[in-house]
């Protein structure tokens, strides 16, 4: 086990994994499944030290503000077409992504706010020295997970030489397959999101005409 200086995993770093528990940019375990329905593969991210799954803060708020436009999106249609069922089922779906959308800010986001205005409040130097005594201790390992959490901080060269100062020298997998993925898996989540709100506006607008149409079947067969 050899402990690595030369990145700090106590400073915050939006656009890298962070262990919510941990409290730091712990490495992590790579969990890859593959989605047929989508034909895409799923990475998902679990911290090595207590298993508990990580996340970006850029990623979780790109999430939390497409839950939101899409909340926004809904109450809009909900007044643009005022007929009763629309309302209904526009409302519905508004309400749920929005609810969605606070829980999942209350619960990334704003975890790592916590954080990231304590550290900031830090000196490097005592960032350092928090990084050295911190309980979970980064370590060098020859093996993919290690070089896309590396990636996260330190450029191609410097891992290179990481692996020359700890270990034995490998080709060091690039960064540009991963960040692509990245985003596609992005805008993939946000028309998601867009697909999903629709099915359920269309489930809740059917479930509202239903009623209607009983209603209006009590009504026609009370009449008579
Ligand atoms: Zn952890």
């Amino acid at each position: 086990m050899k402990n690595l200086p030369e990145i700090n995993h106590c400073k915050p770093n939006p656009d890298a994994y962070w262990c919510p528990k941990c409290r730091a940019h712990n490495q992590f375990s790579i969990h890859s499944n593959y989605d047929s329905h989508h034909g895409s593969w799923y990475h998902s991210y679990t911290c090595r030290h207590c298993k508990t799954s990580m996340f970006i803060l850029n990623d979780a708020i790109f999430v939390t503000r497409a839950l939101f436009i899409v909340s926004f999106a809904c109450f809009i249609g909900g007044v643009a077409f005022p007929d009763n069922g629309l309302i209904y089922a526009l409302g519905g779906t508004g309400a749920l992504c929005l609810f969605l959308a606070v829980g999942v800010w209350f619960n990334r986001p704003m975890k790592w706010s916590g954080f990231n205005s304590f550290q900031s409040g830090r000196s490097a130097q005592t960032l350092k020295e928090q990084a050295l005594d911190h309980q979970c201790q980064p370590t060098y390992y020859e093996c993919e997970s290690f070089d896309a959490w590396a990636e996260q901080f330190i450029s191609s060269a410097e891992i290179q030489s990481l692996k020359k100062k700890y270990g034995e020298e490998k080709k060091v997998r690039k960064t540009a397959k991963t960040e692509s993925s990245t985003d596609s898996s992005k805008s993939k989540l946000f028309y998601l999101a867009i697909l999903y709100a629709i099915g359920f506006t269309a489930v809740l607008f059917f479930i509202e005409k239903r009623r209607m149409i009983s209603e209006w079947y009590d009504q026609w067969s009370h009449s008579d």
